[in-house]
């Protein structure tokens, strides 16, 4: 042994770390006992007269009741969405219409906090997220979009945008202000009105931003909010008021928004599940790759629909890239999403985690090998460990349905061609991830993925400015950037 060894003490193991708790306050953000619907500006009672509870997934304690809106408070919202359009917002200058985005932008910006803190509270996700992500990128659309708001007609050249009418938006539970922005920025920007339904889950944020429009004195009925279950979005999509409707969700769902919209000539966007590849060659640099790999999963708790959820790593490189991830994965830390030490939250439902564990069981079923770091679960609440999978069959349901949770499938290949194949044995296309220290290897990989983004070196990188959407089963239409704003708009030509 050298003397430089000897002197060297032992790193320490991972599980010796110990942290201090850190929490986020809880009193920044105070929820109303009832949140009514909003609609035409005010918040008013359902017609239904029904009501459910939203708790959080991290203890089950109840957070708020909601109003579940039925068929005639849907048709409330609608009206009030198309009389909002006639009576200025469509004609309204562009300039102005920008002002408005960009105060709700600033507003946004100024109740992060408050924002963020409700959001991990009503849905699950670890703070450090809400707050670093979520937050700052729902701002962001909202400042990117309101630049666009008077610059349409350089966006498309030579064609004469118009708006759409009335948007409808039903969004899900896994990025809920983040998802609301996506959707309700581009289409305020391009001169449409909205009726936005959020997750049943996930509701409080969008109430909140509610608030954000009020207090940026948005003229009343440019965005109405009707909250609810699956019934409610399907009586929005059943609603022949709509002009345009924008979806994230599943893809069963999606299927069946596509049905009954099929012969409206309703212009759809739909951004439905995924099974990424993330693929990584044995020239990456490895722990580089390793954090994108847990960043691609462990991220959100898995509940991303661009998730880099299939691992497909060099068969040279496999056993030391294994080790390394699994060592990684000791150090994560799972529990208190209000926590700012949190690295993996709690499961956003009950139906979720059950469909997590069916799906976990299966695996084990079908002979892949199962590792979980230990780590001790919160009795109360929704929870699940990190998981990562090897020896994972090309055919088993961990390697070709989307789990949605905190699981990673584990598949080799040797040469570039095999990634390639095995990447595009999917139903669903809409991310990919390549690790490689080769540029031209990066450019060729990305041009024969069949997936409407590849990331490369990184993964989970998300910018306004960069259109996101799919291929075959993960959907159609893109969000961000100028192709965002053509679907909500038509054109003169
Ligand atoms: P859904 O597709 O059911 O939910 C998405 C949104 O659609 C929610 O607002 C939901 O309302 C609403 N909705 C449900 N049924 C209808 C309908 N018939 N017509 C109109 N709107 C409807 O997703 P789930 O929450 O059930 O999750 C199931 C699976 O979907 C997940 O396990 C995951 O695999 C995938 N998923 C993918 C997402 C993505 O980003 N691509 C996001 C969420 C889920 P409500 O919440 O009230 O039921």
């Amino acid at each position: 042994m050298s003397d430089i060894e000897h002197r060297t003490p032992a790193a320490p193991a991972p599980l010796d770390w110990e942290y201090a708790p850190a929490p986020e306050a809880r009193d920044i953000v105070s929820f109303r006992e009832r949140y009514g619907l909003y609609i035409g500006g005010e918040v008013v009672e359902p017609r239904s007269g029904e009501w459910f509870t939203t708790s959080s997934p991290a203890d089950e304690s109840p957070l708020a009741e909601v109003a579940q809106a039925g068929g005639e408070d849907v048709d409330l919202a609608v009206g009030a969405a198309r009389a909002a359009y006639a009576d200025g917002w469509s004609s309204l200058r562009p300039a102005e219409r920008a002002k408005y985005l960009f105060r709700i932008a600033r507003i946004l910006q100024e109740r992060a906090r408050e924002l963020a803190v409700a959001e991990s509270l009503d849905g699950g996700k670890p703070i450090k997220e809400s707050r670093d992500v979520d937050l700052p990128l729902a701002a962001a659309h909202f400042f990117y979009h309101a630049g666009w708001a008077d610059k349409l007609e350089y966006a498309f050249p030579s064609r004469t945008p118009r708006p759409l009418g009335v948007a409808a938006q039903i969004i899900p539970w896994n990025f809920p202000l983040l998802m609301l922005a996506w959707k309700v920025a581009p289409a305020l920007a391009c001169g449409n009105t909205v009726v936005l339904k959020p997750a049943e889950t996930t509701p409080l944020t969008a109430l909140m931003f509610a608030d954000v429009c009020r207090q940026a004195e948005l003229p009343a009925g440019v965005v109405n909010i009707v909250t609810g279950d699956g019934s409610t979005g399907a009586e929005l999509v059943r609603h022949d008021g709509i002009d345009k409707l924008a979806f994230t969700g599943s893809t069963d769902v999606g299927k069946a928004i596509q049905r009954e919209l099929a012969g409206r000539g309703i212009p759809i966007t739909l951004e439905l599940g995924g099974k990424a590849a993330n693929i990584v060659f044995d020239d990456c640099a490895l722990d580089q790759a390793v954090e994108g790999i847990v960043n691609g999963i462990y991220f959100n708790q898995g509940h991303v629909c661009c998730a880099g959820s299939r691992l497909l790593v060099q068969e040279s490189i496999a056993e030391p890239l294994i080790g390394k991830l699994k060592r990684r994965l000791q150090t994560l830390r799972v529990g208190d999403p209000l926590d700012k030490n949190t690295d993996v939250g709690a499961i956003n439902s009950r139906a979720q985690l059950d469909k997590i564990r069916e799906l976990v069981a299966s695996g084990e079923a079908d002979g892949a090998e199962i590792y979980q770091p230990p780590c001790v679960l919160p009795e109360r609440g929704y929870w699940f460990a990190p998981t990562v999978f090897t020896n994972v069959a090309q055919s088993s349901r961990i390697a070709t349905e989307e789990i949605f949770g905190p699981v990673l499938s584990v598949l080799t290949f040797r040469t570039p061609d095999e990634a390639v194949e095995k990447a595009n044995n999917t139903p669903y296309g809409l991310s990919a991830g390549v690790w490689t220290e080769k540029g031209s290897r990066i450019l060729w990989m990305a041009s024969r993925l069949r997936a409407g983004v590849v990331w490369a070196n990184t993964f989970n990188r998300f910018d306004p400015a960069s259109p996101f959407g799919g291929y075959k089963e993960s959907g159609f239409g893109r969000e961000g950037g100028r192709h965002g704003l053509e679907a909500y708009l038509r054109f003169d030509e």
